[in-house]
């Protein structure tokens, strides 16, 4: 199908993810591959060291795709690199760094959690302290940006701590990861998670793991679960060039290459940051103009998605809001946090400046 013809979506997606994509990589999904042959693994190979290059210029990282959404990843990597005797620290601020601990604690994974307040990043001293006492502890856990209220968490600061005491690093970048450029190596990220529906603007359908080869190559076995073996796929995908264990989602994996290559020619992970700060710096100044604040300060603020107050008027409520919204174009999100009443706005996937502009110009006061 020419893409100029596909209709257009109803509504753009303002949310976490999935996101509004591209006619084009939708368009990519209008054939069918055949999951053992050479002309469809290649395509998985180039997606590999393609996201290997966004991550690090470094050349000791290697990239593991896996069927399912973002969770699936988060649930393999923290089920697969943990050894028997391993402890893991997670470091909660918020719903998606509970799920971190969730899991663990599903997986029987020995586990540590140091549940913050969600309005605050997490505290580095009291994470180097329960590193400097705590010799259990081999892993760390840390969302990056935490998706329920929209906070960038120190990342790098964090890091500097795990890595001098010389533990394992785990980041869920979910939604950060190809909204924002980043160096692993130069961090000293050991396992880094994300999924094919967010800043990369793909569609859903699978998640993948960028790790140091070293470190990754050290789990063999350590896997609680069959599907969920980080360690078995990633040897599957290096010794098949490509190939996954087990019914790879095909069309997704192709609508995903096509996304690449798009982020590729918008100029590349600077370029597309620069876009997401712009949408998110309209969306937010025009959001104060009509009288909304936003949860968090600006300082913690990460330029993907935005958690906003209800308004005081007693007579307000979210679903006439969002309603209003979805009729003009729009499909904004519920709040995530557990004691404030909060909506959120996302500004990723295929939106552009003029996107916000007419949003700001359709809520409705
Ligand atoms: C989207 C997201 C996930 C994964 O969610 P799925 O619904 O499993 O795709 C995990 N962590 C964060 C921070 C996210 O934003």
């Amino acid at each position: 199908m020419d893409p100029a013809a596909m209709p257009d979506n109803p509504y753009l997606l303002l949310t976490p993810g999935p996101l509004s994509t591209t006619k084009t990589v939708k368009s990519a999904m209008l054939r069918d591959w055949c999951t053992w042959d050479d002309d469809y693994n290649a395509i998985g190979e180039e997606i590999r060291r393609r996201l290997v290059a966004l991550a690090t210029p470094a050349t000791d990282y290697t990239a593991v795709l896996m069927q399912g959404s973002g969770t699936f990843c988060v649930e393999a990597t923290v089920t697969t690199a943990l050894p028997p005797n391993g402890k893991l620290l997670v470091l909660a601020n918020g719903a998606y760094g509970r799920r971190i601990a969730e899991i663990a604690r599903r997986g029987g994974v020995a586990h540590e959690v140091h549940d913050g307040d969600d309005l605050a990043a997490p505290d580095p001293g009291r994470l180097e302290a329960a590193l400097q006492s705590d010799r259990a502890i081999t892993h760390v856990a840390v969302v990056h940006c935490e998706t329920s209220t929209g906070m960038l968490n120190p990342l790098a600061a964090i890091a500097r701590i795990v890595k001098a005491h010389g533990r394992c690093l785990i980041v869920d970048a979910m939604s950060s990861f190809g909204g924002v450029p980043m160096d692993l190596a130069e961090m000293g990220v050991d396992y880094l998670v994300s999924s094919a529906n967010k800043c990369i603007q793909g569609v859903p359908g699978f998640g993948f793991v960028i790790a140091r080869r070293a470190v990754l190559a050290e789990t063999r076995g350590q896997a609680r679960s069959l599907s969920l073996d980080l360690y078995d796929q990633w040897r599957t995908m290096e010794d098949g060039h490509g190939k996954w264990r087990f019914t790879s989602p095909t069309h997704v994996v192709r609508a995903f290459f096509q996304a690449l290559i798009e982020l590729e020619a918008e100029g590349g992970l600077a370029a597309r940051h620069r876009r997401y700060c712009e949408n998110h710096r309209i969306l937010v100044a025009g959001m104060q103009g009509l009288g909304f604040q936003p949860l968090l300060p600006a300082a913690l603020q990460a330029p993907f998605i935005t958690a906003f107050l209800y308004p005081s008027d007693p007579a307000w409520r979210f679903q006439r809001f969002y309603g209003d919204l979805k009729a003009k174009g729009f499909v904004i999100y519920p709040g995530k946090v557990t004691d404030r009443d909060t909506f959120r706005i996302g500004n990723i996937g295929d939106i552009h400046p003029g996107d916000v502009h007419r949003l700001i110009a359709a809520i409705p006061v």
